[in-house]
């Protein structure tokens, strides 16, 4: 934990304090830059940041009436009374002058690790592998950006001896601010691949931006396999002075040579170091996992005097689970899964997450918790911590598993109880004991925490479809990209957000600070309100039955003709409100709804300026094929008219109303049009037109109910359809046209993923269930079927069905349960 008083982080970056006397040593021991997650707010710095869609300043009242006193700032206006500023040009630029300042206060040895992919697993093996010889501090989760190297280096302090920080740039120039906070001694170069290439010219360009992180290093591994890094890296150390420890898996040209032998579900590697030889295996085959436990094997050897002890480990290591899993529960619980580390940085940020869910639902807050290993710390100072941290974060209750947690029970003053094992727990589980709440299960690994969330997990269908939240993130920054920083978003969440969810997606939008939902029908609108969404909704379709609802849950009407404006505002008026917002609808050429004439919408005119019951929010149209090239003529007829249209109303009113036209494929192919407002519809789950790198966020699961032989003179399902070759056997499989499986895909037009290949739908798809063909697999009831999603493209799927993917996504039923992941 960092200790520093306002005094001495002014100095450090420069800034000029203003402190109340109140507060004028308050030591500061948290530094936080997200106003959303939560804080000891006596003793937490918020340093306000300024980015294209977001300035933290905004925020500093709100945190001060949550009792936040302390602000690192670079707009002198919000300067109150109340708490203490710290005024600098730039709070970026300050907080990475502050983080190196409390990086160089320590001389214990910083790896840093820099590359394309890979960073993140090679510092989290790294972690495991040297856990048992050091105390290490290392960056959360992929903390390596301009604000999260910074948050790294400061979590650095004098009770650990070896840091292990990750980097990663997307432009030109930002290396140099990264390896003055890190200043590693020993670099690990992982690889490198096309990610962010569309910033830099070449290759090379890359590669020397990179190695940039360990121009003050005194030794850099990397792989000297390639010859465009191996010819960087030698001219780089050569001229920074730097040892040059490269491997190869070529079997000889490096410091080490690596040579391996792939078995069935793991690989045997031999290293070869000044002619000695060391063995270890990995329980893994593919090409990335080897390359990663190399750098990391040639890591421990520089950085260990006993490494060879180190080795076993390497046979232990785990695939990283980075991400938390949020999941239905029992008797209305949430649980927050997070069961393959713990330490007390990476329970800091799972709390973040259990705080913000629980919000949500008003619910009990639970920490099931095992022993936190290796963190070097004295048992009865490590669990005064956590209990301190659980107090902070406003926790409930906790439940402690595992020898040592529990005999530190007279550490936690909230409610607790403790067990020995997991078995000592499982015994005494009373399912009735777990009632509205959220809970977190977090514990390492060795105590198989997947257990207890078996127990309390609401007993899955086994058809699933899981929802990846940090692409759909992903996917909505790709298309903020392709704006201007002030054009608002609107983002369609109709049709149950596409089939992705409704309120969890809606919740997600708002925190990521989208400008409008818009939803199909009222109905709609209030069950987002009542789960506590509160920016802009408009409803496409507003029925007159559904005129009270709109007014009493804060909706926006489109209006798209002049018997609707009539109808609305009467209700409106009825009301006694003013201004009330709404939305007209041009048609354009879809010939949907919409004004179509002219003399129609002067007379929406007429009608709104006659009193000051309605206020135009947005004039808006739709295209018909955004996304044909066939039909840019059109478009751009559409376009036209559109201006055309919007011109009366701009010549009607004083004040400004926004416009808006594109849909997805618009954003993409139009970005000219974007005006004020966009609408993000199929593109933010996933499906582009022009070949975005959007990540799929949709997977449709389900499990092999049973498996059986069938001969050549039988067949398979309604009306005989199905027919096996010679040896056939088939795998039923509890998934449907009534959940939504197209009933095209039968008869071996759709494809299944399982256990690593492709099969064929046998014969009718049923309403509950169908028939995969897996002659030749050796498949068993229980393992897991895909049927869109990582492997198989919806678009795929779409193509096959002969339909598009709007159809496939939205038409999952409501009984395929949805299951969000995110990191
Ligand atoms: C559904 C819809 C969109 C979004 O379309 P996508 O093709 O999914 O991006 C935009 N505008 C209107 C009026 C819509 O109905």
């Amino acid at each position: 934990m960092i200790n520093y008083s306002a005094t001495e982080i002014s100095k450090i970056v420069n800034g000029k304090l203003f402190v109340h006397p109140n507060f004028e040593n308050q030591q500061i021991t948290q530094i936080i830059t997200d106003s959303r997650t939560f804080f000891n707010p006596g003793k937490s710095l918020f340093v306000a940041l300024v980015g294209p869609r977001n300035n933290g300043h905004a925020y500093i009242p709100g945190l001060i009436q949550k009792g936040i006193n302390l602000f690192l700032i670079s707009d002198k206006t919000v300067v109150t009374e109340n708490a203490v500023f710290i005024l600098v040009e730039n709070s970026t630029v300050a907080l990475q002058k502050l983080a190196q300042f409390n990086r160089h206060r320590y001389n214990y040895p910083v790896v840093g690790i820099t590359g394309s992919n890979g960073k993140t697993i090679v510092k989290e093996w790294l972690n495991e592998i040297l856990s048992g010889e050091f105390k290490i501090v290392r960056s959360p989760k992929s903390y390596n950006s301009q604000i999260g190297v910074p948050l790294s280096a400061l979590l650095m302090d004098g009770n650990y001896n070896l840091a292990i920080f990750e980097a990663g740039i997307s432009q030109p120039g930002e290396m140099e601010k990264l390896a003055k906070i890190i200043s590693p001694e020993i670099g690990i170069f992982t690889n490198i691949g096309d990610a962010h290439q569309e910033n830099f010219e070449t290759i090379r360009q890359k590669i020397v931006e990179k190695l940039g992180l360990f121009k003050k290093s005194n030794k850099l591994i990397y792989c000297c396999d390639e010859e465009l890094i191996k010819t960087e890296v030698e001219k780089f150390c050569k001229t920074n002075s730097i040892e040059n420890v490269g491997w190869s898996l070529k079997e000889t040209g490096g410091f080490i040579n690596f040579t391996t032998k792939i078995k069935n579900n793991f690989t045997e590697i031999t290293a070869t170091r000044n002619a000695k030889e060391y063995c270890f295996n990995i329980p893994f085959t593919d090409h990335s996992a080897i390359e990663n436990s190399c750098h990391c094997f040639v890591a421990a050897s520089v950085l260990s005097g006993n490494f060879t002890a180190t080795l076993p480990r390497f046979a232990k290591l785990g695939p990283i689970a980075m991400r938390l899993e949020i999941k239905q529960g029992i008797n209305n619980c949430l649980l927050v899964n997070d069961y393959y580390n713990s330490d007390l940085n990476s329970l800091s940020i799972a709390l973040t997450v259990l705080y913000q869910q629980a919000a949500k639902g008003h619910l009990h807050k639970l920490v099931i918790l095992s022993d936190i290993q290796q963190t070097g710390m004295e048992k009865t100072a490590l669990y005064n911590r956590v209990n301190n941290l659980l107090v902070e974060w406003k926790i409930d209750e906790i439940i402690g598993i595992g020898p040592n947690i529990s005999s530190c029970c007279e550490q936690f003053t909230i409610k607790n109880s403790m067990f020995y094992s997991y078995l000592d727990f499982s015994e005494n589980f009373n399912q009735s004991n777990y009632k509205s709440s959220a809970i977190l299960i977090k514990g390492a690994r060795q105590f198989t925490f997947e257990k207890v969330s078996e127990l309390l997990q609401q007993k899955a269908h086994q058809t699933q479809l899981e929802i990846n939240l940090n692409a759909l993130v992903n996917n909505l920054n790709i298309f903020r990209g392709l704006l201007r920083p002030s054009t608002k978003i609107m983002v369609m969440v109709k049709a149950f957000s596409y089939g992705s969810g409704d309120v969890e997606i809606a919740k997600l939008l708002q925190y990521q600070n989208a400008d409008y939902l818009a939803v199909a029908v009222a109905d709609e609108g209030v069950q987002l309100r009542n789960a506590g969404i509160e920016i802009p909704i408009i409803v496409m379709n507003p029925e007159q039955h559904s005129f009270p609802n709109i007014i009493n849950y804060g909706l926006e009407p489109n209006i798209y003709s002049v018997g609707l404006l009539k109808s609305f505002r009467k209700t409106v008026l009825q009301n006694g409100l003013n201004n009330f917002p709404i939305h007209l609808k041009i048609d354009t050429g879809m010939n949907r709804l919409g004004l179509k004439s002219e003399p129609e919408m002067m007379e929406v005119i007429r009608f709104i300026l006659a009193d000051n019951s309605l206020m135009i929010k947005s004039v808006f149209s739709h295209l018909a094929g955004s996304d044909d090239p066939a039909l840019d003529n059109f478009t751009a007829s559409q376009f036209k008219s559109f201006e055309k249209s919007f011109s009366l109303f701009a010549n009607s009113f004083s004040y400004k109303i926004d416009r808006h036209i594109l849909n997805s494929a618009g954003i993409e192919r139009f970005p000219g049009y974007q005006f004020e407002m966009v609408r993000l519809g199929i593109g933010l789950y996933g499906i582009s037109n022009t070949g975005l790198p959007l990540e799929n966020i949709g997977t449709l699961k389900s499990t092999v109910s049973q498996v059986k032989t069938v001969s050549t003179t039988e067949t398979v399902g309604y009306n005989r359809r199905g027919k096996v070759a010679a040896n056939g056997k088939i795998a039923i499989v509890p998934l449907g046209y009534a959940d939504g499986m197209d009933r095209k895909l039968g008869n071996r037009n759709g494809t299944a993923f399982i256990k690593g290949g492709f099969v064929p739908i046998i014969g009718n798809i049923c309403m509950d269930m169908l028939m995969l063909d897996i002659t030749g697999l050796n498949v068993e009831p229980g393992d897991k079927v895909e049927f869109f999603g990582e492997n198989i493209p919806i678009t795929e799927v779409a193509k096959r069905a002969g339909t598009i993917p709007y159809e496939i996504v939205t038409g999952i039923s409501q009984r395929v349960k949805r299951v969000y992941l995110h990191e």
